[in-house]
C-alpha cells in the first residue's frame, strides 16, 4: 500500500480489541478507570478539525464511555463543554478534566442526579450561564439493569430507568428550548435495543424505543425554530454500563462477538457521529436515527 495512506485505512475487524472481556462487576454506575481493559474514548486518537468552533455544548453522562468520547471530541473540535455526571464518578471526571485542561479546553462540571426534575432544570440554566450560551445538547446518560425475569424488575428499577433515560430528556429539553438559538442541535442516545430488544432488558429497551419516538416527534415540533434533533443508536460498546449491572456477567467473555464485525465497539468509534450531528455539516438532517452497531442494522 502507498505509504501515504497507510494510517488512513484500517481493517475494522482488527482496529480494536477482538477478544472478549473478563467477568467483572462494579457497583452502579461504575468507574471506567477501574475496568479491565479501560475503554478507549479517543484520549490518544481523536484529532479535531475546528468543526464545532465556538459552540457551547451540554453533555450528560460525560464522565465515561460514549459521553466521555463525545466530550473529548467536542472539546477538540473547538466547543466549550459542560459535563453532567453523578457524584460517585469523580475519578473518571478528574482524569477527563486533567486531559482537557492540559489542552486549554473549557470544561464546566455540573454533577447531579438526572432522576430529579429540579436538578435537570438547574443543570440547563447553569450550563447556559457558565458557558455564556448554549447551542448543543448531547444527551448521553443512561441506566441499564439486566433482569432475566420480568417479575424481578422492581418498581424502583422501573422508575429510575424511565426517569434517567426518558423523563430527564423531557425536563432538560423543556428547560433548554427557550435558550437555544436557531441552528442549535439536540442529540439523544437510543440503542439497538429499541429495534432488537434482548429478553433481559425489557424496561431499558422500552425507554430506548421511547427515545426514538420522542426525538422524531420533537424534531418535527421544533423544526420551525431552526433547531434539529437526532438520535444515535449504539450496538454493543465496551463501557461501565456493561459491568455495573447492565449485562449478565456470563455474556462478557463473548461481548460484541455476535455482530458481523465480530467484536464490541469502543466509545471512540461513536464520537464522530455525535460531532456530525452537532455540526453545521448535518444541516439537512433532523428526526433521524444513526446506528453504530457493528453491523446489527436498525429496523
Ligand atoms: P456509561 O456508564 O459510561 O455512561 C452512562 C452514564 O449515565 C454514566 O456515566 C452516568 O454519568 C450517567 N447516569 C446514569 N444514571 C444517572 C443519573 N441518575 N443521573 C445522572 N447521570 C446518570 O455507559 P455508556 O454505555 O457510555 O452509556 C451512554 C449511553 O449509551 C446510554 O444512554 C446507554 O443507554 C447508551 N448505549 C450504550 C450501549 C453500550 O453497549 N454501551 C449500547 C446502546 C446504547
Ligand atoms: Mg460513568
Amino acid at each position: 500500500m502507498d505509504k501515504k495512506f497507510e494510517n488512513r485505512i484500517q481493517n475494522p475487524l482488527t482496529q480494536y480489541r477482538q477478544d472478549g472481556y473478563s467477568k467483572q462487576l462494579q457497583e452502579y454506575p461504575g468507574i471506567q478507570y477501574e475496568m479491565e481493559p479501560i475503554p478507549d474514548c479517543g484520549e490518544k486518537s481523536y484529532k479535531g478539525n475546528g468543526r464545532l468552533q465556538g459552540r457551547k455544548a451540554l453533555i450528560t453522562g460525560g464522565d465515561s464511555g460514549i459521553g466521555r468520547a463525545v466530550a473529548i471530541a467536542y472539546a477538540r473540535e473547538g466547543a466549550d463543554i459542560a459535563i453532567n455526571y453523578m457524584d460517585s464518578e469523580r475519578k473518571d471526571v478528574d482524569s477527563l478534566v486533567e486531559l482537557l485542561e492540559k489542552e486549554s479546553k473549557k470544561v464546566v462540571l455540573i454533577p447531579g442526579d438526572l432522576t430529579d426534575e429540579k436538578f435537570c432544570r438547574k443543570m440547563v440554566k447553569e450550563a447556559h450561564e457558565k458557558l455564556g450560551g448554549l447551542d448543543t445538547l448531547a444527551l448521553v446518560a443512561g441506566k441499564q439493569v439486566s433482569k432475566t425475569d420480568i417479575e424481578e424488575i422492581t418498581t424502583e428499577q422501573l422508575t429510575d430507568t424511565f426517569n434517567v433515560n426518558i423523563f430527564s430528556l423531557f425536563w432538560t429539553v423543556q428547560e433548554a428550548l427557550s435558550l437555544l438559538p436557531a441552528g442549535a442541535t439536540i442529540i439523544t442516545t437510543s440503542s439497538i435495543q429499541a429495534y432488537q430488544p434482548s429478553p433481559d432488558l425489557l424496561d431499558y429497551a422500552a425507554t430506548k424505543s421511547a427515545i426514538i419516538a420522542f426525538t422524531r416527534g420533537l424534531a418535527k415540533q421544533i423544526a420551525s425554530k431552526g433547531i434539529r434533533a437526532n438520535s444515535v443508536a449504539p450496538g454493543p460498546i465496551w463501557t461501565p454500563l456493561q459491568i455495573s449491572g447492565g449485562q449478565q456477567q456470563e455474556k462478557l467473555p463473548k461481548f460484541g462477538q455476535q455482530t458481523p464485525l465480530k467484536r464490541a465497539g469502543q466509545p471512540a468509534e461513536l464520537a464522530s457521529v455525535y460531532v456530525f450531528l452537532a455540526s453545521q455539516e448535518s444541516s439537512y438532517v433532523t428526526a433521524e436515527v444513526y446506528g453504530v452497531t457493528g453491523g446489527h442494522h436498525l429496523g
